[in-house]
């Protein structure tokens, strides 16, 4: 097959659904807007320290999925974690639900950075418009106009809210159902520490407060470098100030981390996802419309995972491997 597919986005959807796309012989091109691949699988870097700040662990309950782990497993990318993970809550602890966690070594941005290896990827591109003119789509990209590459068919693997400038004029219907799906933000802060703190635990998820999850990055296999702590705003909480200064949030985070038993570290940045979670994911794994070409998936269209990410990506490469029914 020598159709040529444009993937928007390289988080963990859109690079599943490409190297599938790829090994059946599709001419595969991935744009994103940011530096790498990976999408929210991130991770922060500075001098002799990181600390992942978007997904921190996922899971692989699914056996197609869990059988991609087990590739990333042997290629050195992808490690099982086996933490020491506390619920606390307002009135102290209960333990978590036992789960096989998984996390990117030696950083969750090694995975996609993985995957991207193979695959062509164009990075800082920030697609602005999609035009569909005599059955092949032309990508606009913004600051620059449109490509002069062509493509018989186009994969949307942003979050839904991103999707919906780029399908309004060419797809209103899916274009309304991206614009109904809610995703919601999260404020992370980067916690960096001369020495270990003496916390009994490396993870913990929390049910009062601003805080949802905290965590000792530096304890996740394979790292190496200074301590390093990662905290997650709840989901409400971060709604309700998504647009509080960088200072205030740092302040009412690590104010709340320190009741825990944190200290005051000796550097520390915050990051806000504008789109994190997506509290009513959709169910429909992927969307897929032959007759145009058009297809959508990520994380929002199967349930907000790592895991669902890449089985709607998988999916929808599937499907169009099938090809008219
Ligand atoms: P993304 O990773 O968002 O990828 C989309 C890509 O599209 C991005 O790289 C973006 O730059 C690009 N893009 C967007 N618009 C454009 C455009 N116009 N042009 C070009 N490129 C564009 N999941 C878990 O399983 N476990 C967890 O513990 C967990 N914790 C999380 C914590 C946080 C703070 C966040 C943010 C997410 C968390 N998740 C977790 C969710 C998980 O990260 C996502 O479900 C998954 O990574 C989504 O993958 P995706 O490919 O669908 O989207």
């Amino acid at each position: 097959n020598s159709s040529r597919i444009a993937i928007i986005g390289a988080g963990i959807a859109g690079l599943a659904c490409a190297t599938a796309l790829r090994q059946a012989g599709f001419q595969v091109t991935l744009f994103d807007k940011s530096r790498g691949a990976g999408g929210r699988m991130s991770t922060r870097r500075g001098a002799d320290w990181q600390c992942d700040h978007g997904a921190q662990y996922f899971t692989a309950r699914n056996p197609e999925f869990r059988a991609e782990v087990s590739r990333w497993e042997r290629a050195g990318v992808a490690a099982h974690w086996q933490l020491q993970l506390r619920g606390l809550d307002a009135d102290g602890c209960s333990g978590g639900a036992p789960v096989e966690r998984f996390v990117g070594v030696p950083r969750m941005s090694s995975i996609g950075a993985w995957l991207a290896a193979d695959l062509v990827l164009h990075t800082g591109m920030a697609i602005s418009a999609l035009q569909r003119e005599d059955n092949v789509w032309r990508l606009h990209v913004q600051d620059e106009g449109p490509l002069a590459h062509r493509y018989d068919m186009v994969v949307l693997a942003v979050p839904a809210p991103q999707a919906v400038p780029l399908l309004g004029q060419v797809a209103p219907l899916q274009a309304a159902l991206a614009a109904g799906t809610n995703m919601a933000g999260c404020w992370a802060m980067m916690l960096e520490y001369a020495q270990p703190l003496a916390l009994d635990f490396n993870a913990a998820f929390l049910n009062a407060g601003p805080l949802r999850w905290v965590a000792r990055d530096s304890a996740k296999p394979g790292r190496s470098g200074r301590e390093s702590w990662l905290l997650h705003a709840s989901a409400e909480w971060s709604e309700a100030h998504i647009e509080l200064d960088a200072d205030s949030i740092a302040a009412q985070l690590l104010a709340a981390f320190i009741t825990l038993g944190g200290q005051v570290p000796q550097r520390w940045s915050v990051h806000r996802w504008r789109y994190a979670s997506t509290p009513q994911a959709r169910n429909d794994v992927c969307l897929w419309e032959a007759g145009q070409g058009l297809g959508m998936c990520g994380d929002w269209l199967n349930g907000g995972t790592v895991e669902a990410a890449w089985l709607s990506g998988h999916a929808l490469a599937q499907r169009i491997i099938a090809g008219p029914a």
